[in-house]
């Protein structure tokens, strides 16, 4: 994203007071660097990356880049390794979270005549208490159930007449299905459903979008920066629209940290610009979207991001092509015969990387070698590379209790 000059200077302005800051995680991690010499995008693009580990060294409260008296509020990620991540907010830093959720509902044409029924949890992660700050903001009426107790839930939203609905997509679905369960669609006033950005298939968005006859909003966010609400996508459903006034956003290739053009997939990088509380430059988010080139139908200025297609870490590289899982499942669902279970093995023979993907079919055996193409097809317009593709019989790739690794790379 061509970054303009009044956020190039923002960044710098923010890069150089961190970096002065014996206390900031910056102080070390730009030492050595000139910073005021700092002239252009690519100049920032040479800055270190900030990881979630950086974070977490900074435990309990060493990225406060303020006072403690100016802190109001803190939350916290978890982390997978036990220690977690403590961000504290300045009142500014929650206030400017109100103001971007409060645009992501209007974005989604949620008005101040709605009744948001908020399910995600209350507590120390930023869920439940950003959904009620934004609709609050707005002046619609929040209804802040939290998770679980599905009865409640049911009832309040008949009593209470909720119109939006705030949810995991797990538990939009499952109450979905309780409300069919006891034939009380008829009672539900529900128009809208606002859904945690999870990655979620077309399958059981639609069961959703159907089951509760609402539209579907995906909104985006993280702890580390504010919390959910600092993105969703409009009616038009082009992607996911992002606040540039707030944040600044880039996509780099995850292995070699190259800033890439837009519209090419990599993994999301946030620098905040008006942060007070734990200010972040050039945080590694993990997640592989894309930047959405040219403008939304909608004619909001907002910059778009993709769907969230996974993680970074299962990114992986043949042949100079970057792909990962979520991909290859995407072409496996587009043919008929091709069941869900797949593995890939990635070999290097005689200097040439070599890509093998087997998938499980219950076609006859005669047919194997014609669906076999069909998807070699597929994998060379979509992905760009031509696998070696291989049918098996249903149950002949092995299954394990725990999450199944698809990609086996021996090179
Ligand atoms: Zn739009």
């Amino acid at each position: 994203m061509k970054m303009n000059e009044s956020t190039f200077n923002i960044i710098k302005a923010q890069a150089v007071r961190l970096a002065g800051m014996q206390t900031s995680l910056y102080h070390k991690k730009f030492e050595g660097l000139d910073l005021n010499a700092m002239q252009s995008q690519q100049d920032f693009e040479k800055l270190p990356f900030t990881d979630k580990a950086d974070l977490r060294d900074c435990y309990p409260l060493g990225l406060a880049a303020v006072p403690m008296r100016d802190v109001v509020r803190i939350h916290s990620s978890s982390g997978t390794t036990g220690v977690p991540v403590i961000i504290p907010y300045t009142k500014k830093d929650v206030d400017d979270w109100a103001i971007q959720f409060k645009r992501c509902y209007e974005i989604a044409g949620i008005t101040p005549e709605d009744r948001i029924q908020i399910t995600p949890g209350y507590g120390l992660w930023t869920a439940g208490i950003g959904f009620q700050l934004g609709a609050e903001l707005l002046g619609a009426t929040a209804i802040p159930m939290g998770p679980g107790n599905t009865e409640k839930q049911l009832q309040f939203m008949q009593d209470m007449g909720s119109t939006v609905l705030c949810a995991t997509s797990s538990y939009a679905l499952l109450l979905c299905e309780e409300i069919a369960k006891r034939g009380i669609a008829d009672k539900i006033c529900l128009k809208k459903g606002v859904i945690g950005s999870e990655r979620w298939g077309e399958k059981m968005r639609a069961r959703i979008r159907d089951g509760l006859g609402i539209e579907l909003y995906d909104i985006y966010g993280l702890t580390e920066i504010y919390g959910p609400g600092i993105g969703i996508n409009c009616s038009y459903n082009t992607g996911i629209h992002v606040f540039d006034d707030f944040c600044y956003y880039e996509i780099i290739d995850p292995n070699t940290g190259e800033t890439l053009p837009d519209g090419q997939m990599g993994e999301l990088v946030i620098t905040t610009l008006q942060k007070e509380g734990a200010p972040l430059i050039r945080f590694r988010t993990h997640d592989l979207t894309r930047l959405i080139p040219g403008q939304c139908p909608c004619g909001r200025s907002y910059p778009r991001i993709d769907a969230i297609m996974g993680r970074s870490d299962d990114l992986f590289k043949v042949k100079g092509v970057n792909m990962f899982p979520a991909q290859v499942e995407e072409v496996l669902r587009s043919v008929t015969y091709a069941g869900s279970e797949y593995r890939i093995e990635i070999d290097h023979i005689g200097g040439r990387d070599h890509m093998t993907v087997f998938f499980e079919t219950n076609a006859p055996k005669t047919d194997y070698e014609a669906i076999e193409k069909v998807i070699q097809t597929h994998f060379k317009s979509r992905i760009g590379l031509t696998p070696d593709v291989r049918a098996v019989e249903v149950g002949a790739l092995p299954r394990s209790e725990k999450k199944t690794r698809r990609v086996f790379d021996n090179r």
